[in-house]
């Protein structure tokens, strides 16, 4: 099976086993894991803040930042396709008591006169606004890399508008990588910044929350709220050390895989991709609807023995990973050459 479904699945490869095995643990709870300690440590260096702090899931890293960077009645700003707005059932509103106000960006992009003009004016009949969020890379925009320039312009804004900024990082690492941009210059103008260790780098679980002191002071206490405090998390901290030292550099691999994908695809008839737009892991292709759904294409190339979403009414999402060779996407592209051509 060749499988595209998501960078989510990758299982932990042997050398990344055995550095689980050997990990050296403690009760974390009692900040006596030395080696999760030792990863905190290390991604609060690599993103330039006071402090990092281990968590269980992406969505538990966004869900703890937007409750340390608001009260309950305010309002967030974010965009559209964003996982907080359709992934993550609804969990700021319960728990932070929130409100979420989506701007339609352009992949995945929100520039900042839309911020400007969705920033609320100082009135008692609405919400203050207190945070705006940037996903990057975007996943439903189809990885897109948001441009360092337009976050430095909103961070401007924010600064000036005293709103505070969380960056939805999950795939932080495949922009730094495709960019050449230091994660420390995105991070910079954040308050809060997550990033996943579960997707392209290949760790089993966990993720991690990035910011000040005083921030992570916040978000330390709701972590052990809602039961996010573990105990031995070393032997999980050690496979995500691992993947820094081993799996940040080779995303560039899945980068050209997905680039080698798309420009194929793109030559196919009833596909339409630009394979300009694959800047990272993700190819977003669309079908011709009188052709055949998505769903029609992720059963034919499932015959095949590769393995995909449906990404909405038209759309189709392969992503590439660390469990996913060049030769895998040589053999997808053959099959995909076969289901488009049936027929016709
Ligand atoms: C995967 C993902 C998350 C978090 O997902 P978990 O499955 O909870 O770890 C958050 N944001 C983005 C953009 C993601 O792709």
């Amino acid at each position: 099976m060749i499988d595209l479904r998501s960078d989510t699945i990758t299982r932990p490869t042997e050398p990344m086993r055995r550095a689980m095995y050997e990990a050296q643990v403690g009760d974390d709870v009692f900040f006596e894991d030395p080696t999760v300690n030792r990863l905190q440590e290390r991604v609060a260096a690599l993103l330039g803040k006071e402090r990092a702090l281990w968590v269980a899931s992406g969505t538990m890293g966004n869900l703890l930042s937007i409750k340390a960077l608001t009260q309950p009645g305010e309002e967030v700003i974010l965009e559209t396709e964003n996982h907080i707005f359709v992934y993550e059932a609804a969990g700021s509103a319960v728990v932070s008591g929130v409100q979420l106000s989506p701007i339609q960006g352009k992949r995945g992009l929100i520039t900042r006169p839309q911020v400007e003009a969705a920033i609320r004016p100082a009135d008692i009949h609405q919400p203050r606004t207190s945070v705006v969020v940037i996903e990057n890379t975007h996943n439903r925009a189809g990885g897109a890399v948001i441009p360092l320039g337009e976050i430095e312009r909103i961070s401007e804004l924010c600064q000036q508008r005293g709103i505070s900024m969380h960056m939805d990082g999950a795939r932080l690492l495949n922009a730094v990588v495709a960019s050449g941009i230091e994660a420390r210059r995105y991070a910079q103008h954040f308050d809060t910044v997550t990033i996943c260790f579960s997707k392209g780098l290949g760790v089993p679980m966990g993720s991690m929350i990035a910011g000040s002191g005083a921030v992570m002071d916040r978000v330390h206490r709701f972590r052990k709220m809602i039961g996010g405090g573990q105990r031995q998390v070393g032997i999980v901290a050690a496979a995500a050390l691992y993947a820094l030292d081993h799996h940040v550099e080779r995303l560039a691999e899945d980068h050209a895989n997905a680039k080698r994908l798309a420009e194929a695809l793109s030559m196919l008839p009833d596909v339409s991709v630009n394979p300009e737009e694959v800047d990272t892991n993700i190819v977003i292709f669309q079908v011709d609807p009188a052709r055949m759904s998505p769903t029609d294409v992720v059963v034919e190339m499932q015959k095949r023995a590769v393995l995909m979403f449906p990404f909405g009414p038209t759309n189709v999402r392969c992503v590439t990973h660390l469990d996913v060779s060049s030769d895998d996407i040589e053999a997808a592209i053959g099959a995909f050459s076969e289901v488009f051509k049936k027929g016709r």
